[in-house]
């Protein structure tokens, strides 16, 4: 730890020596799958490909992907952890259990050796984040896979103090009486959060809230929705993002907040890639495309080019905090994206473009799919919409704004109903962007 950094030597080590401890880990990790993960060694073998391929960095392009319904396949044949664990089961530490917003949940393994890689990651995001000596944070990510690894950091640098989901009241009382000072959320909660404190008669502003690190969906980099929050509360949002499967933390934004930093070096690799034919992209400034991620030197469950599925557009490859790591935003995940005439449109870049009329309305939104793809996604896409407006003559403009802001930046036709805040339905965990109103 030394003042500006965690982990000055990584954090701020040039792209040659990232590259250079990269390939040296890379091909001792592939060499160690070989031997050890049958569900790898068989995934090398059907590509025709040995360790000793792997000559340089770049090689690693020749190495198949890992699919999330690779590794749910993989367990189902060898519960708990599956055919892809390479350690002995006896080592393994902790494990995760996914949420399995996708049907049936996965679990991840952590050895000793594992969970303080995940911990070393968190400490470097939660730093760059702002994370300091003296910090009392709740943390309220419960249904997070991950939460034990921030708790970890947390109790390392400053004061941890776990809140479960749906505990309001407790949250409140870890401010008034256990003098918290920041919060660990997900980007939708804070302002649940402060709708909640407003109807006990609370003004968020009296909390002491400094600072909130957020993740886990797109939201807190949406400015209109980041200044919402910070006047709400008087408070700073810094975004973190990890990912149960590849490393618990792993971005974080720094005090330039320029999008989110890459802060595992020397713990996972990552590349971007063209999600339709699979082609790497260079990481410059500008470029997007899928976030793939390859461990470097995991024991439990190292993952080998890992689809994320999470879209992202690299922000900055140069930041004056003296970070080296390239900068991200999250766009959205192919999980979510609609194909609407041909176009891709992900909900989270829907609810930008409405969050961007604050304050007439509040970001609130819910797209509504009336049958399935394709007829589903046939234009005008139904949006409802809440507005904080009473007056009709207002809203009838609001509404075609909208809509032809939409048309204008997502290349679609949406037809918009506006209804008075408060009518769509609340969440604490993640916000639902898209309601299908039909029997899947
Ligand atoms: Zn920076």
């Amino acid at each position: 730890m030394t003042g500006s950094y965690w982990n000055a030597a990584a954090e701020t080590a040039t792209p040659e020596v990232v590259r250079e401890l990269h390939f040296r880990k890379l091909k001792a990790q592939i060499a160690y799958l070989w031997n050890f993960s049958p569900f790898y060694r068989e995934k090398l073998e059907h590509a025709d490909l040995v360790p000793n391929r792997l000559r340089s960095l770049d090689d690693l392009s020749l190495f198949p992907f890992t699919e999330k319904h690779e590794l749910r396949e993989s367990q189902l044949a060898e519960p708990p952890l599956g055919r892809h664990r390479a350690c002995p089961a006896d080592a393994v530490r902790r494990i995760y259990s996914t949420s399995g917003t996708t049907g049936r949940p996965t679990y991840i393994g952590l050895t000793a050796q594992d969970i303080n890689g995940w911990k070393e990651a968190a400490l470097r995001a939660f730093w760059t984040a702002g994370l300091r000596p003296g910090a009392i944070v709740p943390i309220v990510v419960s249904p997070f896979v991950v939460a034990a690894s921030y708790a970890d950091a947390f109790e390392t640098i400053g004061t941890c103090i776990p809140v479960g989901v749906n505990m309001t009241d407790r949250l409140i009382d870890a401010f008034r009486f256990a003098k918290a000072d920041s919060l660990l959320c997900t980007s939708s909660y804070p302002l649940h959060f402060a709708a909640a404190l407003i109807q006990r008669g609370i003004d968020p502003r009296t909390l002491g809230l400094k600072r909130i690190f957020a993740g886990g969906e797109p939201g807190a980099s949406i400015p209109s929705v980041r200044k919402q929050i910070e006047d709400c509360f008087d408070c700073r949002i810094l975004e973190v993002s990890g990912n149960g499967d590849y490393s618990g933390m792993a971005w974080a934004e720094c005090e330039h907040r320029r999008g989110m930093h890459f802060v595992a070096q020397g713990l996972i690799h990552p590349e971007l890639i063209d999600p339709e034919s699979g082609n790497s992209i260079d990481i410059e400034a500008g470029a997007q495309g899928e976030l793939v991620c390859t461990s470097l030197d995991r024991e439990c469950i190292p993952l080998l080019r890992f689809r994320t599925r999470d879209h992202v557009i690299v922000t900055q490859t140069d930041c004056a905090c003296g970070r080296t790591g390239f900068g991200i935003r999250i766009i959205g995940r192919t999980d979510d994206m609609l194909i609407i005439r041909g176009v891709n449109v992900y909900p989270s870049a829907v609810r930008d473009v409405i969050a961007s009329f604050s304050p007439e309305t509040n970001g609130m939104m819910e797209i509504q799919l009336s049958a399935a793809p394709p007829q589903g996604w046939e234009p005008p896409l139904q949006i409802k919409v809440e507005t904080t407006g009473q007056n009709d003559v207002e809203n009838v403009r609001l509404k075609a704004a909208i809509e032809t802001s939409l048309r204008d930046k997502l290349i679609f036709r949406a037809e918009i109903t506006l209804v008075p805040v408060g009518t769509l339905p609340r969440y604490e965990y993640k916000a639902k962007l898209v309601k299908k109103c039909y029997e899947e």
